[in-house]
């Protein structure tokens, strides 16, 4: 097979920007450490870009959440700093762990069993403190299971860290009664809204996920993080349209000028959703290009009035500065990285 020809759409990952951010993060919780969270491919920016920079800033765990993650994340680190959320579901999961030497987060007394039962040793664990998804109720850490693991972070979630919601401090109580209640190594509660939650919220170690890929949860971390993505896409076509002509599926815009427009690689197949159209745009050189009509599955119109001398195989930019592109979007952040699609050329 010949090699394919250059792409039409790329993701630019400000490698340094990466790093910057979780030694930004691992500073503000002080004599906590950061790990980093890298599930979902590095929220969608990718393993073998993001793993090394991570571990070259200097963070020794990693957190996955399925088993399938593991692999790709184990061609960059020790597997002992890879740590599995979801934990051992079926006795394979375990075994799986053993073979690698991974870490499972043990969420419930019959995943400490399947455990215990693979061979034990070495796990993390975490307690419900209120968020009700995966994790040990308070009431079951004297069961014998429970008990029997050798737990190294024994960590729990917040379900609000990014409001200011009497719920943190209600969980960050919680973590502290439980401290007693099982041996452990070390504490864990915070994520990335976490750590601007303050000190008192940091415990031993901290579990950065968005913010190191340019997510900013609170206002306390607007001037910390850096943007992380860029996403990019190229124009396919140049077209003259003439007043009264109509655009896309649906024929939902139509000129009342003539006016040129460009047609351009990018779609909802990509993770550019529907919910852009109407308010957003792409950019070129600081110029506002209006998106015209629907989003297609591969393609968007753009208006080239503000830009007139682009032509096809210029590039446009994607404008994903994430506080922004979540509000004009209407996507979280955490769903506008996490859904760029399969089609970006990812470069580090
Ligand atoms: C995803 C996840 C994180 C990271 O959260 P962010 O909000 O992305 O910083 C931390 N801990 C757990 C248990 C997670 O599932």
């Amino acid at each position: 097979m010949p090699d394919a020809p250059p792409p039409t759409l790329r993701l630019r990952i400000d490698t340094e920007a990466l790093a910057r951010n979780w030694r930004a993060l691992d500073d503000m919780a002080r004599s906590a450490r950061a790990g980093a969270a890298v599930k979902a491919n590095c929220y969608g920016l990718g393993v073998d870009i993001c793993v090394p920079v991570l571990r070259d800033a200097g963070s020794k765990l990693f957190f996955v959440a399925h088993w399938s993650e593991v692999a790709a994340v184990a061609r960059h680190v020790p597997p002992e700093q890879i740590v599995v959320l979801h934990g051992p579901i079926t006795s394979e999961d375990a075994a799986y762990a053993k073979a690698l030497g991974v870490l499972p987060v043990i969420n419930s007394i019959a995943q400490a069993r399947a455990w215990n039962d693979a061979g034990g040793e070495a796990c993390h664990l975490m307690i419900d403190t209120g968020i009700n998804r995966l994790g040990v109720s308070p009431s079951d850490l004297a069961d014998p299971a429970i008990q029997a693991l050798s737990v190294q972070i024994l960590m729990s979630h917040l379900a609000c860290a990014d409001e200011d919601s009497p719920m943190n401090e209600a969980q960050r109580r919680m973590v502290e009664g439980c401290r007693s209640e099982v041996a452990h190594s070390q504490l864990s509660l915070a994520n990335s809204a976490g750590v601007a939650l303050g000190l008192d919220y940091h415990f031993d170690v901290v579990r950065p996920g968005l913010s190191l890929y340019g997510g900013v949860p609170r206002s306390e971390l607007s001037d910390v993080i850096r943007q992380v993505a860029y996403p990019e896409a190229a124009i396919m076509q140049v077209r003259a349209l003439s007043t009264g002509d109509q655009v896309g599926y649906n024929a939902t815009f139509t000129a009342d000028r003539d006016m040129r427009v460009g047609v351009v690689s990018l779609g909802y197949a990509d993770g550019f959703l529907r919910s852009w159209a109407g308010n957003g745009f792409l950019r070129n050189d600081g110029r506002q290009l209006p998106l015209l009509g629907k989003v297609s599955m591969d393609m968007i119109v753009v208006d080239l009035t503000n830009a007139p001398e682009l032509v096809e195989g210029d590039w446009l930019n994607v404008p994903y500065s994430l506080p922004e592109a979540s509000k004009v979007s209407g996507l979280s952040q955490y769903e506008l990285l996490t859904i760029l699609g399969q089609r970006f050329h990812n470069q580090g």
